[in-house]
């Protein structure tokens, strides 16, 4: 049985949430302040988090940082704006995945399914994926080139992650906003570009200039060695 721990502080949803996840068949705990939230997290190491941002003592953010620091359960970020930037900060931040309040338990559900289902197959793959000079370890999330480790943030790693994957091949833009950004509707090919654009100038590339990250005009991205 899986279990999911929920660090909420509004007295109206933790109880109702609690009951309908416990109802579905899921081991429940729960927490009203990010600080308690934190010290169950780490002692009871759940499967997976659910955090609302805006706690009473700390903020839902500094809560993500701090358990990031020391564990990489999956989490599930609610926010009552989906343009809140502070949820945009948690999914680089390490996020898994978000829900905007008020969702529906259905939606949550999907979205608990959906993050176990990405990070036990995480599990399965290879750990260490070598693109010419380029090397990446999925499990300890470092990436480096010609020996030298890159400074990537979290999104930048799964950017390259999903494109080491598919080395040699082109990867649709929707393709990486939905495995790398978890957007199925309404994401933006911006969004790629912008962290495409990042990726390069930490890879000593650019678009003029390719080496591993090759655009292909309206079609997607393909990483592969430079002399391929
Ligand atoms: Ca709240």
């Amino acid at each position: 049985m899986a279990q999911v721990l929920i660090i909420e502080d509004d007295p109206r949803i933790r109880p109702l949430l609690m009951r309908s996840l416990g109802e579905l068949g899921y081991a429940v705990a729960s927490a009203s302040t990010g600080m308690s939230g934190l010290s169950l997290a780490v002692d009871t190491r759940p499967d997976l988090v659910i955090l609302d941002l805006g706690l009473p003592d700390v903020d839902g953010t500094q809560v993500l940082a701090m358990l990031r620091a020391v564990s990489d359960v999956p989490v599930i970020v609610a926010s009552a704006r989906d343009d809140d930037p502070s949820l945009i900060g948690c999914l680089d931040a390490g996020a898994d995945d978000y829900v905007v309040k008020p969702y529906t338990t259905a939606q949550l559900e999907a979205r608990i399914r959906a993050v176990m289902r990405r990070t036990a197959s995480t599990g399965e793959r290879p750990r260490a994926t070598v693109v010419g000079g380029l090397s990446l370890d999925v499990l300890a999330r470092t990436a480096t080139l010609d020996g030298r480790l890159l400074d990537l943030s979290p999104r930048e790693f799964d950017l390259l992650a999903r494109l080491a994957e598919s080395a040699g091949d082109v990867v649709g833009k929707k393709e990486l906003l939905v495995d790398v950004w978890h957007q199925a509707w309404g994401g933006s090919d911006k969004t790629v570009d912008v962290h495409l654009s990042w990726l390069r100038r930490k890879l000593g590339e650019s678009a003029a200039e390719p080496r591993y990250l090759h655009t292909v005009r309206g079609v997607g991205v393909r990483l592969s060695p430079p002399d391929a």
